[in-house]
């Protein structure tokens, strides 16, 4: 049982119909990758909002979990572990969600390690080679812009080489940073090198995890593309379709519906929330097609009622 809720979010009753309703959010970020917001004020954010049961999902990394987990606790909300992997298929950048996952697998953890250091390799040939055209101190500007929003520890990406080009007065703005340095095919544009959607699969599976593609329609393939793209996610032991994602179009979410009916795949849900003011919110999302599985009801330590 399922109905729309005042935000177009989600209640559901899982298995127990005389449960009380619960709202479901299972992607979002954090200060710990590209979101606006530190890990605890999601969770209060998203409780605020409703959502009894969230995932947060920051790219490459757990680091936001412990946080988001104490104020979770604190709130006596459901949190369920949660990353969005990058990795390659068919040339392109594609994300996966893998949830409630043992945090501590060794295969897991070497992963993020690996791509922690890629983006640190990526961080300083982007530096460099600002450098070497005449923009000195792009190499260590770039990391203190990153530290200085929040961000420590993980490497600079190409928005904390536009702040620098800014406030070094190559360029009069982000965009201009953008335009003739960072952007697709400009000097600055150095690609990290992704682990396969197999091996990202993989990873996953040696820690546990249940395993959503995210968002399938954003990535831009024709439609026989996408299809190869599922079967090739069900295939190598991936588990559900981000059916949902935020406010995308609703065909695009009948489409990714007659997909998981056709691959047998489970779905999740997510409003994919990065910042306030943005394009999405937490708990905020169509409603998803009633005769699919949800993903969440899998997870096991995840109670089977939840009053609000
Ligand atoms: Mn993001
Ligand atoms: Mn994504
Ligand atoms: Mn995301």
């Amino acid at each position: 049982p399922q109905r729309e809720t005042a935000c177009g979010g989600i209640i559901t009753n899982i298995n127990d119909r005389e449960s009380a309703p619960m709202t479901v959010d299972l992607h979002c970020h954090s200060t710990a990758s590209d979101g606006a917001l530190a890990p605890a004020v999601v969770v209060a954010r998203a409780h605020e909002r409703g959502v009894r049961l969230l995932a947060l999902t920051d790219h490459d990394t757990l680091e936001g979990l412990d946080e988001a987990q104490a104020a979770a606790n604190a709130l006596d909300m459901q949190l369920v572990s949660g990353i969005e992997l990058s990795c390659t298929w068919g040339g392109a950048t594609i994300h996966v969600l893998g949830y409630a996952f043992a945090r501590d697998a060794p295969a897991l953890c070497q992963a993020i390690a690996e791509l922690h250091e890629g983006r640190w390799l990526r961080a300083a040939e982007i530096g460099k080679r600002l450098e070497a055209k005449g923009m000195p101190g792009a190499l260590d500007g770039a990391p203190a812009i990153q530290q200085e929003l929040g961000d420590s520890g993980n490497a600079p990406a190409r928005p904390h080489f536009a702040e620098f080009l800014v406030r070094a007065g190559h360029v009069k703005d982000r965009a201009e940073a953008f335009r003739k340095w960072l952007g697709s095919g400009k000097l600055g544009d150095v690609k990290q090198h992704w682990p396969t959607l197999e091996s990202a699969i993989d990873t996953l599976q040696q820690a546990g995890a249940w395993i959503s593609l995210a968002h399938p329609w954003q990535y831009s393939f024709t439609r026989s593309k996408r299809r190869k793209l599922i079967a090739g996610f069900a295939q190598a032991g991936g588990h559900a379709l981000e059916v949902v994602n935020g406010m995308q179009p609703a065909e695009q979410v009948g489409g990714l519906a007659i997909l998981a009916r056709e691959f047998g795949l489970l779905a999740s849900v997510g409003s994919d929330f990065h910042a306030p003011g943005d394009w999405s919110e937490l708990g905020m999302y169509r409603p998803l097609p009633d005769d699919l599985s949800p993903l969440w009801t899998r997870f096991q330590h995840v109670r089977q009622s939840t009053a609000i």
